[in-house]
């Protein structure tokens, strides 16, 4: 159609349909990511990554060979499975072991009506082992990878049209022409896989950037004001429990003072790597805050006030006991903490916030180093 009406060769036509496809994919992809992260569901981003992507493939294949199968032009959208299985293989990585294609081909196959063809039984050989030696460059072959890319596209492109053009036995041009299509469309997709990847490696970047606090690794307080949020709403909503310890430095000003800014700054990523440490020993679900200067919030999802008690009297031990390095010197520091549960009574994540936080200042109040918990 687009001969008759757009007057454009159907090989530009076939340039943006590939393009779309993968776009679509991309934008699809960061909307399930979205939804993913809004319902705070922690999967393996790769895995959800390899898994929808091959889905998505597989739809996108089966699709376009159903307006084809078993005909005499059935080869016609080789290509863009090809594309698919670069795509898979190459780009997305995919780490699933080489028999799982052997069903997947075998379907195909009696989809499109060639299982009594040797050539397409060699075809389907050839391809999965497209498929691995595009799976191993990826991870292995660091230098001129573009080289490597391109060089498996040539030969595998020939070998596979090749058995094509036996079975439907098309004029040599015609092949010629496939198969300098196929490497065009290779170099076109890794151009633009390369340049959609580094856009969403610097967002995932900058994201990283925006919830974490420079200096001690840990999240800060943007990263607490969007998470409190949340799970203050589930917990009133599900009637979940949550509680909360918020810790401050004693006289960090005098360490300042003392030794200097730069030890100061050495002891708060001390002190986070402590309490890090703790926390990961008891539950990597307790959420870790830099939400102050040498002020400190930590969240308990689904923890009573007697469990977080256990842990925050953990987190006070393992810090007071620690010596702190500074330079040669060794000097001991103290935290005052504050711990509350969350209450029915509490409207707004502040409420509860507050609480805590006129606990922590009655630990300050009443001498510093001691945990006020009601
Ligand atoms: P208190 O026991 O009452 O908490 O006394 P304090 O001295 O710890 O509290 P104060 O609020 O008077 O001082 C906090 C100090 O923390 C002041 C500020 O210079 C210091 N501070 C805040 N952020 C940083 C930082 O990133 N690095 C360093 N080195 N110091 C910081
Ligand atoms: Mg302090
Ligand atoms: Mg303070």
């Amino acid at each position: 159609m687009t001969w008759n009406v757009w007057q454009l060769s159907p090989f530009i036509t076939s340039i943006f349909f590939i393009l779309g496809i993968f776009t679509l994919y991309e934008v699809l992809y960061d909307a399930l990511k979205t939804i993913l992260q809004a319902k705070n569901i922690n999967v393996d981003v790769d895995l959800v990554n390899s898994w929808f992507g091959v889905i998505y493939m597989l739809i996108f294949v089966f699709g376009m060979q159903s307006t084809v199968a078993g005909t005499s032009i059935s080869w016609q959208f080789m290509n863009f499975q090809l594309m698919a299985v670069i795509f898979c293989a190459y780009f997305l990585n995919i780490r699933v072991p080489y028999y799982y294609f052997i069903p997947v081909l075998i379907l195909y196959m009696i989809f499109d009506s060639s299982l009594g063809y040797w050539e397409s039984w060699a075809h389907g050989a050839v391809l999965m082992l497209f498929y691995i030696s595009l799976n191993y460059l990826r991870r292995h072959q660091k230098s001129h990878p573009f080289v490597y890319y391109i060089l498996t596209g040539i030969v595998f492109g020939s070998v596979l049209w090749l058995f094509m053009k036996i079975k439907f036995n098309f004029a040599m041009s015609t092949y010629l022409e496939e198969w300098s299509y196929l490497i065009i469309f290779q170099i076109l997709l890794y151009s633009y896989v390369t340049m959609i990847l580094r856009d969403s490696e610097l967002k995932l970047r900058l994201l990283e950037f925006a919830n974490h606090d420079a200096l001690t690794k840990t999240e800060n307080y943007a990263a607490y004001v969007s998470e409190i949020k949340y799970m203050f709403d589930e917990s009133q909503k599900n009637k979940l429990l949550l509680s909360m310890m918020m810790f401050d430095i004693d006289h960090f000003k005098e360490i300042n003072d003392t030794y200097g800014h730069l030890a100061g700054d050495k002891i708060l990523q001390q002190v986070a790597d402590i309490v890090q440490t703790v926390i990961d020993a008891n539950n990597p679900k307790i959420k870790f805050y830099r939400t102050g200067g040498e002020e400190f919030n930590i969240l308990f999802p689904g923890y009573d006030l007697e469990a977080t008690e256990r842990i925050a009297q953990e987190i006070f031990m393992a810090v007071n006991h620690s010596k702190m390095d500074i330079g040669d010197k060794k000097i001991i520091i103290s935290i005052s903490v504050g711990v509350s549960v969350i209450s029915e009574q509490d409207n707004e994540p502040n409420d509860f916030y507050g609480r805590v936080d006129d606990n922590l200042y009655s630990s300050k109040k009443n001498g510093r180093m001691q945990i006020t918990s009601k």
